[in-house]
């Protein structure tokens, strides 16, 4: 038998192990590679893509224009791949993923069909030990989590499901064949993001769609259409001023940060409509946030520009009684994500859609031909659940992730997310969480997010291994620092009113905590580089021949 006492540990089978190869975990894959790190990726799905290879619902798209929503690492890439439209389709992006790891030649350090189920911290061996639901355990120096923070849907526990006679679908784990719904009655339950994306595709094939709404949502037209190469080439002949804006700005899109913005609120009313239609006619939600930030601050502001889009959402749906529950009343806009949509409002003017409001008439049970309310029972021959993600910690505490002591991720995070800068957990030494809780991530562009923080681990890792160095790990009171900090920004906004998944509200027993950073990702990328250049301030580093 092995003493621990004795025995030197092993070396690592990598020096970094990273779980998901979605965009986070193909652009770390290649950026350790070419830094001279092994690295191995761990991917659930049979193929790469992430969110974008599981979410195939009719009218997937992204809501980040695909110039922007795209890598910046490699000009050569951002040259050569020619975007179709203004708003990228799932299956562009999903061809785009696959094109990167061909490219950049990803796929042979890549495992697909293999779920990474545990990680466990080895502090003799100061490395992790690696488990999936397939095949040997493996070790490695770090471990990244590139697993997402939209990614473990959350289907409703609705009675009588198994007494449903027809079929059901999950937006989030969408057959990859389609699904033809010509002919069939059609429940959606749900108004988020996606269902706003589905039901208008729904609509336009079904014999009768019903949509099962909790929670009216603001929603922006995208105004999306083809995107011309005239403008695809002007676009990318200024690319490297493009993401530099983007890198600085509040939400990772090239709108510059307004440096004396007025407040919405004193802005004269005519002139404020002006500007609001200019806005809506253009499209595009995070543009519209990004050009009156202070809407999601200031409750008359906020109440200005809602009350706006209310007034399109009566000028669109031609029923007023119908408009009326479409329109949002429960939280300020923008509190919950902010959809973009085609043709969203517009599909309640169709004969073959019904509005069913769950607030007024809860869902009592599925029955064996469809959905009964407190008031009626609808008939379907098949169901769709649009009904979001345990966000944010849900992938991370899937997994039984344990740092020193044994101790669990689980139990770490009993009360909510812990983190240093959303990058690092205090107690998980050589974990790096990308785009983790506390971090700007779901305020943002993703893909931008992704980058700055893969950039931030790559460099960190070199500095490591630089310096001899074996282990980094959040320091406790850095970390609680760092929390104060997330939570008086997010306090100061109206962001914790809302029922929202952004504060676990969708998930039942969840902790009640603003789980992103509100601080805009310019100036959260200037942290993150001021640690670093103050040779990680706030990690604990501990050289080789120490004791972990
Ligand atoms: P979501 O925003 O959480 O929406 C889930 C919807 O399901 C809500 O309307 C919710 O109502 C409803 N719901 C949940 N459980 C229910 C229940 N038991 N009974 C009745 N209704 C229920 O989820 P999502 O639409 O999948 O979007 C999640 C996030 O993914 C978005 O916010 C966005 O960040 C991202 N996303 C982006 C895009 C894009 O880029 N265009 C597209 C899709 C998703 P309540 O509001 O009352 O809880």
């Amino acid at each position: 038998m092995n003493d621990p006492r004795i025995t030197p540990p092993l070396p690592p089978d990598f020096d970094a192990v990273i779980v998901g190869a979605g965009f986070a975990g193909l652009y770390m894959l290649h950026k350790l590679r070419e830094a001279g790190f092994t690295a191995h990726v761990f991917e659930a799905g049979d193929g790469v893509g992430g969110t974008w290879y599981w979410n195939r619902y009719p009218g997937a798209r992204c809501d980040i224009e695909s110039v922007d929503y795209s890598y910046s690492f490699s000009p050569e890439l951002e040259q050569e791949w020619q975007w179709t439209e203004r708003y990228p389709r799932q299956p562009e992006i999903l061809a785009y993923l696959n094109h990167v790891a061909d490219r950049f030649d990803l796929r042979r350090d890549i495992d697909l069909n293999t779920r990474v189920t545990a990680a466990h911290f080895d502090e003799h061996a100061g490395l992790w030990r690696i488990e999936t639901d397939r095949g040997q355990p493996v070790t490695a120096r770090h471990c990244v989590m590139a697993t997402g923070c939209l990614s473990v849907p959350k289907a409703p526990e609705l009675p009588g499901i198994e007494r449903f006679a027809g079929a059901t679908y999950l937006t989030a784990a969408w057959p990859k064949d389609g699904v033809d719904f010509t002919g069939l009655r059609v429940g959606v339950i749900g108004t988020g993001s996606t269902a706003i994306q589905v039901i208008p595709q729904v609509a336009r094939q079904a014999k009768h769609l019903t949509v099962f709404q909790r929670t009216a949502n603001f929603s922006v037209p995208a105004r999306n259409g083809p995107l011309p190469a005239a403008e695809q080439q002007r676009i990318k002949a200024g690319y490297p001023d493009r993401r530099a804006l983007s890198r600085q700005s509040l939400f990772g899109i090239p709108v510059a940060v307004p440096e004396a913005p007025r407040r919405t609120r004193d802005i004269p009313p005519a002139e404020l409509n002006q500007t609001l239609e200019t806005l809506w006619a253009q499209g595009g939600a995070m543009s519209l946030l990004a050009a009156a930030p202070d809407v999601l601050v200031d409750p008359e502001a906020n109440a200005r520009v809602a009350e706006f889009v209310r007034r399109k959402i009566r000028a669109t749906v031609k029923d007023p009684d119908l408009a009326e529950r479409l329109c949002p009343s429960t939280h300020p806009l923008g509190t919950k994500r902010l959809c973009l949509d085609t043709e969203y409002y517009e599909t309640f003017n169709r004969d073959n859609v019904t509005l069913v409001d769950l607030r007024a008439t809860p869902i009592e049970t599925l029955t064996e031909h469809g959905l009964r309310t407190r008031e009626a029972e609808y008939r379907l021959d098949a169901l769709i659940f649009a009904t979001g993600f345990d966000a944010m910690t849900g992938a991370l505490l899937a997994m039984d992730i344990r740092g020193r002591n044994g101790r669990s991720l689980r139990e770490a995070w009993a009360d909510g997310p812990h983190t240093y800068l959303g990058l690092a957990s205090a107690g998980f030494p050589n974990l790096f969480l990308i785009t983790g809780p506390q971090s700007p991530s779901v305020f943002t562009n993703m893909v931008m997010s992704i980058e700055q923080h893969v950039d931030w681990i790559a460099d960190c890792l070199a500095y490591l291994r630089a310096r001899g160095i074996r282990c980094i790990e959040a320091s406790a009171p850095a970390q609680a620092q760092w929390e104060a900090h997330v939570a008086a920004v997010a306090d100061a906004t109206l962001m914790p009113q809302a029922d929202s998944w952004y504060v676990g509200a969708n998930v039942p027993g969840k902790p009640r905590v603003f789980m992103a950073y509100l601080g805009g990702l310019g100036p959260y990328r200037q942290r993150c580089d001021e640690v670093a250049a103050q040779g990680y301030a706030g990690f604990e580093l501990t050289p080789a021949a120490a004791t972990v």
